[in-house]
């Protein structure tokens, strides 16, 4: 029989009426002749009530216990959504992660999939069920003790589960129909995209895109995994929504497909810091060791010598999330006082936002950063940061120029053309 994987996310089973919307567009599926495994998510809003439940018990909980409380939501959602077939003439089986059963690491609340065996559901699929309906989010730990994979993560169930068993698809139905060249409620020219390579996806996803977990994606693109992601709230059949998928499945790709941004930026310079080997390593181990991501890194040219500083210098710059901004000053003034490094000013720009141009043709193609600091320059904003990779340029910019900015790149690249 050939398998599909279709997941639910929260608002797709926010109530029993939706659940039934989900549950009609899983029977057509069996009718066409596939047997199903559902991923489903809790109810929305669901996990979030349990995560305050917990964290209102006290400061310092026990991360297992954690784990068998907010795991729950989705165990309701799977036994409500196989009743609910059942009640529909499908025969259909609700199964937790120990049933299934989904093995992980034991990292609390950040799980990782170690093994899904499938003996368990091919076994009831061989014994007329068509229908498996997987509670999404939870795993089982070596020790038996209940897991979760951290937040969103039910995507990644869907994923590890449509790799498992060799699923045709795995459909990701939510409340958008798609993926879009950027973020529509910036201009409303954003384009859904029919297709889009699993590495944009990656970028775009991590840049903020926000419908699919990015560790889903990963997992994808490792198991070579095709990925549809889709609205619940419209009729589709086999051409809605986005595919996520191999770039060798994607014929004509234009150098560019999407825009992404990251609104809460913050840039620090250290003023005149030693330009000597090192001082890199310096620098930001004892940031990473305060858990700061860095993201964007610049060095100015070696060999600036000032009247006060024998010896040349040059200045360190780099991005990180606005909200780690202390924790970034901390770990630097430390690191200064134990005399690892030395530097005039820590200046901190809390005002900057980092956006992106992403697209897999940039590899045989020349140019896309000179349009892209072209289209900025147009609109007169100044660019504070460039980093680029293989397939992706961004630039950081003064933070009430974001929307501008994606709007006239958006335009410039001519994404909303398909
Ligand atoms: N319910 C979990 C969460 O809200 C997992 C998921 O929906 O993907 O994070
Ligand atoms: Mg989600």
């Amino acid at each position: 029989m050939p398998l599909l994987v279709m997941k639910f996310g929260g608002t797709s089973v926010a109530d029993l009426d939706r659940i039934r919307n989900a549950a009609a567009k899983v029977k057509r599926e069996v009718e066409r002749g596939y047997d199903v495994i559902v991923i489903v998510s809790a109810m929305s809003g669901k996990t979030n009530e349990l995560v305050g439940w917990v964290e209102q018990t006290g400061t310092f909980f026990d991360a297992r216990e954690y784990d068998a409380v907010v795991s729950s939501g989705e165990n309701v959602t799977a036994g409500l959504m196989a009743l609910t077939l059942q009640e529909m003439d499908v025969p259909a089986r609700s199964w937790q992660g120990w049933q299934v059963p989904i093995h992980t690491t034991a990292q609390h609340s950040a799980a990782r999939f170690v093994d899904i065996p499938r003996k368990n559901l091919d076994q009831k699929f061989g014994e007329g069920f068509k229908v498996a309906v997987v509670a999404g989010f939870q795993g089982l730990a070596p020790d038996n003790r209940i897991t979760t994979l951290g937040r969103g993560g039910s995507d990644t169930t869907a994923v590890a589960f449509a790799a498992a068993f060799q699923a045709e698809r795995c459909d990701i139905y939510t409340d958008v129909d798609g993926i879009y060249t950027t973020d529509p409620r910036i201009t409303s020219k954003a384009r859904k995209l029919d297709k889009i390579a699993f590495e944009e996806m990656l970028e775009l996803a991590s840049l903020g895109a926000k419908v699919l977990q990015t560790r889903s994606v990963e997992l994808a693109m490792r198991n070579r995994v095709r990925l549809r992601v889709l609205s619940s709230f419209e009729d589709t059949d086999e051409t809605s929504g986005t595919l996520v998928c191999d770039e060798d499945e994607i014929m004509e790709s234009k150098v560019v497909n999407g825009v992404a941004y990251s609104r809460e930026e913050a840039k620090i310079t250290l003023v005149t810091v030693e330009d000597r080997p090192g001082i890199s390593a310096a620098i930001f181990a004892p940031l990473a060791e305060a858990g700061v991501n860095v993201d964007m890194i610049v060095q100015n040219i070696s060999e600036k010598d000032y009247d006060d500083h024998p010896g040349s210098v040059t200045d360190m710059t780099f991005s990180v999330p606005v909200a780690q901004v202390e924790r970034a000053k901390k770990a630097m003034e430390e690191a200064r006082q134990s005399g690892a490094i030395s530097y005039d000013e820590l200046v901190v720009d809390t005002e900057v936002a980092k956006v992106s141009v992403v697209g897999i043709g940039m590899r045989s193609h020349a140019g896309v950063a000179a349009r892209m600091f072209k289209a900025l320059a147009d609109e007169n904003i100044n660019i504070k940061v460039i980093s680029t990779s293989e397939i992706k340029i961004s630039v950081l910019i003064d933070r009430k120029y974001m929307e501008l900015a994606v709007q006239a790149l958006h335009d410039a690249f001519e994404l909303h053309k398909a």
